[in-house]
């Protein structure tokens, strides 16, 4: 699934994000930048150890925030790490911080010229967001960015496994 947004595209994708052909890829990290599972675990398995050794050298993200390394391995030229909130219940800034985390990606994108770049679905894996809630924030972030950059060509989300492409192909014929 794609749409225009101004000058730039917004691709859905069911699949893995350490395949993709962007310039950069997003990783869902912690605010340590260990390497943990999901994908973060697949992204540094596939990336190398050059990730991890960047990564430690930055030493901490705030959530809501992003940082930037080398994509070592990866087809990607660079990874971005943001993180994301951890659900309680969605009182807890958790909205806020969603959004945040890809915007400040988004900004970092802009800022280091990169004019494609795959994200994953933050926070729904082990951090318990809701998809459904998480999509809509997701979705609604990336295309006010663009709407505003259009120095950023493509924005594509790999999502994996069909039940969270769907939940992305619904709130994006929502929003
Ligand atoms: P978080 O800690 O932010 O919740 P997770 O990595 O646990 O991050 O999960 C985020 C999303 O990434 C989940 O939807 C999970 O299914 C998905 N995911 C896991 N591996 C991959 C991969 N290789 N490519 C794309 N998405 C992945």
């Amino acid at each position: 699934m794609r749409v225009e947004v101004g000058q730039s595209l917004l691709e859905l994708v069911e699949g893995d994000i350490t395949q993709q052909d962007t310039e950069a890829v997003v990783n869902a990290a912690n605010e340590q930048l260990r390497v943990g599972g999901g994908v973060d675990g697949a992204i540094n398995r596939a990336g190398g150890p050059k990730i991890q050794e960047e990564a430690r050298k930055i030493g901490h993200c705030p959530t809501g925030q992003a940082v930037i390394t080398t994509g070592g391995n990866l087809k990607a030229k660079y990874v971005i790490h943001t993180v994301g909130p951890i659900y309680r219940d969605g009182r807890h800034g958790e909205p806020e911080l969603l959004a945040s985390a890809y915007r400040e990606s988004l900004k970092m994108a802009s800022a280091r010229g990169i004019k494609s770049l795959a994200f994953p679905s933050l926070s729904t894996g082990v951090y318990g967001y809701p998809v459904a809630d998480a999509a809509k924030i997701a979705l609604k972030t990336v295309k006010d960015y663009l709407a505003e950059h259009p120095e950023i060509e493509l924005v594509r989300f790999v999502l994996f496994g069909k039940p969270t492409y769907e939940a992305y192909a619904r709130a994006l014929e929502e929003i």
